[in-house]
């Protein structure tokens, strides 16, 4: 990516021009054992712990303008420092965990600089960059090509993410700088995950071992074995599997365990510990959108569980003979019963 600056990597450390920043600065891995680093070990883990609780780090300073040379070396060590960690415990909740909360934070970054006049274009350019998403400016709007827009709004279940919602212009829908980033972090997300994925990890000096041995005590915290029911439909099945190995469910999916799981007779405080190993898991968030999912708060309103078609629409369909032409699958397991 052409001309980015310091203080964006600051921002965005995951982006591959970290690592040149670092060899300019004379910074190498190789010296990662010696002791000037152990705060820097420490900030690593501190950054993980934030990260994997489902906060998000150094959330306090998104409207920060600047950094300092200091803290630009600090950010961009850290995040490294962090994925080198999180690459030796081989544990993918924690890795999932903390690839969302850093999309979350770049999220915001993001955010803040597609407000900025002068910021927009080298925002616009990680958007295409990364994920070939071309976003053109109108004013203060941004328009995304509705394939583009669908593609990821699909996932989403609240009204106004629907097309019929959005104003739509000669084949682009416009979004203020808020959606437009929020369409693109369960991207992020992935695109954090396979740098961790990707890393070649380099010997591990002894001063990390301490830090990775707590993040692999860390993780049982997170560890959540559910009981897959048989009498599951597929589409069910597989949501539960993505959630069990700490994987992010969309937002679609866990609608669909949630509404399915309530319709079978299942109560807000048995299905929450479902979504423990969400790398965004928050306790009190996910109690609140159950209830509110289940009629027991907010507008009264009980979710319906999506159809068949609906699914088959989201990539949420696993279908199977089993599956046997019904058009919910709250009726799986009941037609071939009784016909
Ligand atoms: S056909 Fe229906 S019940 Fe079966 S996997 Fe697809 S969405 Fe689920």
């Amino acid at each position: 990516m052409s001309q980015i600056g310091t203080h964006e990597l600051a921002k965005y450390p995951f982006l591959a021009e970290a690592g040149e920043y670092l060899r300019n600065a004379g910074l190498s891995l190789d010296h990662l054992g010696h002791s000037d680093w152990q705060p820097i070990v420490e900030k690593a883990y501190g950054r993980i712990v934030v990260a994997t609780s489902g906060q998000i780090y150094d959330s306090q300073r998104f409207e920060k303008i600047d950094y300092d040379a200091d803290e630009i070396d600090m950010e961009v060590l850290s995040f490294i420092v962090a994925i080198i960690l999180l690459k030796s415990t081989n544990i993918n909740t924690l890795a999932r965990r903390f690839s969302l909360s850093e999309a979350r934070r770049a999220e915001k970054h993001l955010e803040n600089d597609l407000k900025q006049n002068k910021k927009v274009n080298f925002s616009l350019k990680i958007i295409q960059e990364l994920f070939s998403i071309q976003v053109k400016v109108d004013n203060d709007e941004f328009l995304m090509s509705v394939p583009a827009y669908v593609q990821r709004a699909v996932h989403f279940h609240e009204k106004e993410w629907k097309l019929v919602n959005r104003r739509v212009s000669n084949g682009f829908v416009y979004l203020n700088a808020h959606e437009t980033v929020r369409l693109i972090r369960t991207e992020l997300g992935e695109y954090i995950n396979s740098r961790i994925k990707s890393l070649d990890l380099p010997p591990l000096p002894e001063s990390f071992v301490q830090r990775v041995n707590d993040l692999v005590e860390l993780a049982k915290k997170f560890s959540e074995t559910t009981y897959i029911s048989s009498e599951y439909p597929p589409c069910v099945k597989h949501g539960i599997e993505v959630l069990e190995k700490g994987e992010n469910l969309p937002h679609s999916g866990r609608f669909l365990l949630a509404t399915y799981l309530l319709s079978k007779g299942q109560t807000v405080d048995q299905i929450a510990p479902l979504f423990k190993n969400a790398p965004d898991y928050n306790e009190r968030t996910t109690k609140y959108q159950l209830e509110h999912i289940s009629g027991s708060s907010g507008s009264g309103t009980k979710y319906q569980c999506p159809s068949c078609e609906k699914l088959r629409s989201e990539s949420l369909c696993f279908a199977t003979p089993d599956c046997d032409g019904i058009i919910n699958p709250v009726q799986f397991g009941k037609k071939r019963k009784n016909p």
